[in-house]
């Protein structure tokens, strides 16, 4: 078994290690931070708790894997709640459409305001699970980084593998997809959003990407309780049981190679640790860019343009009232999602009328705030960072234009009166707390009908012995994929090491 060194316990970090610890490998996690969990931190103030990064959760089986690897039952760890209806959408024109839990009160729902789309959503969701499908069987669970990883042509190639292929729509992009099963522009715009999940415009996203409608619709949303932190704490946990060596505070300078392979891990403070294998959970492009740099860098940005995804801004809004006609999670829609695309991903500003997206998780735990409070999140994306923005001038403005779309839009005249506890999280301070690229929330962008889905494989084809985990790297951003990024890194990882075992024990010296 091998020595491995973990840089960054964000989830995908803190997954690779409990995988490859519950196989045997000895583990040590380095992250810079005093927290583990990465952007699943935790603020707490005024007797308001806030999740800080995500809040949705979907495909509880990807940690259900990571703990079975340990023989775990996540029931053990986590106590997770099956939310419905899974969002609430409001939009300009006063319509409230639910996004149920179950496909059928789903379909009702959109009957409800516009009756002949109850077939297109049917249709809609058949295509989905198809894509859904395909994604489980050649872009899941494995080190995929092109379309040769996903299958070998020669042994598959047959008449079901093509129709498979074909069903992927690779001359057709999110919202092409959309258009075709649905009419109304409201029902359009709430399906378009499942593909926000990756910080990406549905009007440059490979349909494929569709299938994310049905892991959300068939696999349900769901709140752990306490929070989304729980989940970093219980993989904590579970790390800490397996052994793992785990050294918050520890910031990483370089990744040393030798002969092209990764041998050694530097720390800003100087010390040198030797590991036979290392997994990087720092976005992949810096990881390359920062940590390794030489021959391999140049490699690494010469296979393809790595766009990154988009950014935000998060209002933590502690209140001092609670607002009934909330779900858990809401979405406060832009009144065009063409104008509001073509600012954030096209011309690179803050959209004028954005879409906002409010967390209310006082509906499911109301320990999140002092009684007949509201602890809010309001998220709103926005582009990456460009040289030009600089958010300590840009937010009291732009924190206008959110409030004033929650007061029209989402029916909260009051709001602003209403707030006793506030704070911000900015696309600068995502940038500096995570150290992710350009501000990016979720990973690289997923633009491009034929090659959008793909990010940089879990092994590294630049360096040997090096392995990457998180979401700017496959199957890419998300809670879910972060989560199931790591386990690939691991179990690529332990197939490498258990493979090639005896001629590669030197490696640690
Ligand atoms: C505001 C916001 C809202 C979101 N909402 C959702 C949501 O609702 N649902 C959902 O599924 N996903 C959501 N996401 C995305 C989700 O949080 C991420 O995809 C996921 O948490 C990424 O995990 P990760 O392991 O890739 O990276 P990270 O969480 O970024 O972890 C990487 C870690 O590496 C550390 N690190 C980096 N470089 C070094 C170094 N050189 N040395 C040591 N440590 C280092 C960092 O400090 C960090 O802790 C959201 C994200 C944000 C920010």
């Amino acid at each position: 078994m091998s020595t491995v060194g973990i840089i960054g316990g964000g989830l995908g970090g803190l997954a690779a290690a409990c995988t490859l610890a519950a196989r045997g490998h000895r583990v040590t996690l380095l992250e810079k931070n005093a927290w583990l969990g990465g952007k699943a931190a935790l603020l707490e103030e005024g007797g308001f708790r806030f999740d800080m990064g995500p809040t949705i959760l979907t495909m509880p089986r990807v940690l259900e894997r990571v703990f079975a690897e340990a023989g775990r039952r996540l029931g053990d760890y986590l106590d997770l709640v099956r939310l419905d209806p899974q969002w609430r959408c409001f939009y300009d024109d006063g319509t409230v459409l639910d996004l149920r839990g179950e496909e059928r009160a789903a379909r009702e729902a959109i009957a409800a305001i516009s009756p002949h789309d109850s077939k297109g959503f049917d249709d809609f969701m058949a295509v989905a699970r198809r894509l859904a499908d395909v994604s489980d069987r050649f872009f899941f669970w494995k080190s995929v980084e092109d379309l040769r990883d996903t299958m070998n042509v020669r042994a598959n190639m047959n008449l079901s593998t093509l129709a498979d292929v074909l069903s992927l729509r690779m001359h057709r992009t999110v919202a092409g997809q959309i258009k075709r099963n649905i009419a109304d522009a409201r029902v359009r715009q709430m399906l378009e959003h499942f593909i926000q999940y990756v910080g990406s415009s549905p009007l440059g996203a490979p349909a494929v990407l569709c299938g994310i409608a049905q892991m959300q619709m068939g696999e349900g949303v769901w709140y752990p309780m306490g929070g989304t932190r729980a989940v970093p704490l219980a993989l904590t946990r579970l790390a800490e049981e397996l052994g793992v060596d785990l050294r918050p505070g520890t910031d990483v300078s370089r990744i040393e190679t030798e002969g092209g392979r990764a041998v050694a891990i530097r720390t800003a403070s100087g010390e040198r640790l030797a590991f036979d294998r290392i997994v990087s959970n720092m976005d992949s492009v810096r990881t390359y860019r920062e940590l390794v740099g030489g021959a391999a860098w140049e490699s690494f940005r010469k296979g393809r343009r790595r766009e990154p995804a988009c950014s935000g801004v998060v209002l933590y809004l502690g209140l001092d009232r609670a607002y009934d006609h909330l779900a858990h999670h809401n979405f406060v829609f832009s009144r065009d999602p063409e104008e509001e695309f073509g600012a954030i991903y096209d011309r690179g500003e803050p959209a004028p009328d954005p879409t906002a997206y409010i967390a209310a998780p006082a509906r499911t735990e109301p320990a999140v705030a002092p009684p007949g409070g509201e602890a809010l999140y309001v998220l709103v994306h926005t582009p990456y960072l460009r040289p030009h923005h600089d958010w300590a001038r840009m937010l009291p403005a732009y924190r206008r234009v959110i409030l004033d779309k929650l007061a029209r839009t989402a029916g909260m005249a009051d709001l602003e009166e209403r707030i006793v506890v506030e704070r911000v999280l900015t696309p600068q301070d995502i940038h500096d707390r995570y150290r992710v690229l350009d501000g990016a929330i979720y990973g690289l962008a997923s633009h491009g009908k034929v090659l959008g889905a793909f990010k940089p494989g879990n092994r590294s084809r630049q360096v040997a012995g090096l392995y990457l985990a998180g979401g700017s790297a496959h199957p890419g951003p998300g809670m879910p994929m972060a989560l199931m990024s790591g386990w690939i890194a691991a179990d690529t990882l332990h197939a490498d090491a258990t493979r090639n075992a005896p001629a590669e024990s030197h490696a640690a010296e």
